[in-house]
């Protein structure tokens, strides 16, 4: 079944907003194959082709209603930032055991200054990051009290959950795999795996850069 966030004129803005379902098969809807991606491999994706499709009427959310609503809370919603830091508590772990385990002149890897620096950052970005989302999904679970997600400041604290806090905790593992020397790098001890699946963070949902310019579109007009 296809959710199909869509417009009947791009110049009405919000109020040209659809989402229509189709479900599949379906007569003029086709897809490609599906992409080999570095992760997230269990989940499916794939092109998909529109030639003339018909639906009824009530399969779908028509303009000028909640289409619009749905759209931007499905976009702004913080389960980017949730992933990404489920994803970094895995490679920690992965990397506390190992570091543990495994004696380096005399003590086990995780006793050198090195690796507890590297190890204490990546519990400081999943630490901070689980504040962060779980703060963003209050507000975004009571407009009532702060707003709807889309208005005032609030945009800025839902970018950066979509954006900056999936960086971070990219980043985190990134420099946690030589921690490991090559297996950190082989498929055995999985750590491979959180890098290669949080990478997504960084590019679904519109992707790092253009919802980091949503975040400076809260401080000024920017004309991008
Ligand atoms: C595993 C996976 C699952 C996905 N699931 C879904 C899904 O369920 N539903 C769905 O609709 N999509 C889905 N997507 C698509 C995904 O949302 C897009 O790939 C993502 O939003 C980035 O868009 P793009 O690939 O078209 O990149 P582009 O838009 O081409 O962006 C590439 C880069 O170009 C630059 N850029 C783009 N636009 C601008 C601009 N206006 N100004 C300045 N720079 C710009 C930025 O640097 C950007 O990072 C999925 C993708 C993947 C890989």
């Amino acid at each position: 079944l296809y959710c199909v966030p869509c417009t009947i004129d791009p110049n009405l803005g919000d109020e040209g907003i659809c989402i229509i379902y189709v479900p599949y098969p379906w007569l003029g809807l086709s897809r490609g194959k599906n992409e080999n991606k570095t992760g997230v491999r269990a989940d499916a994706n794939c092109a998909t082709f529109f030639d003339n499709v018909r639906v009824p009427k009530e399969w779908g959310i028509g303009p000028g209603g909640m289409a619009a609503t749905l759209f931007h809370a499905q976009l702004l919603g913080p389960k980017n930032a949730a992933f990404a830091v489920g994803n970094l508590v895995g490679a920690f772990e992965t990397v506390l055991e190992y570091t543990g385990d495994r004696i380096a002149h005399d003590k086990p890897i995780r006793q050198h200054a090195q690796a507890a620096l590297i190890l204490g950052r990546m519990a400081s970005a999943f630490a901070m990051g689980r504040y962060y989302y779980l703060t963003a999904a209050h507000i975004f679970d009571h407009p009532e009290i702060y707003g709807l997600p889309w208005e005032g400041y609030n945009p800025v604290i839902m970018n950066v959950a979509k954006s900056y806090v999936p960086g971070l905790c990219q980043s985190a593992i990134d420099e946690a795999i030589p921690l490991m020397g090559s297996f950190g790098y082989t498929r055995d001890y999985h750590l491979e795996k959180y890098w290669r699946d949080g990478k997504i963070t960084q590019i679904w949902i519109g992707g790092e850069h253009l919802n980091t310019f949503n975040v400076a579109r809260g401080f000024y007009d920017l004309e991008l």
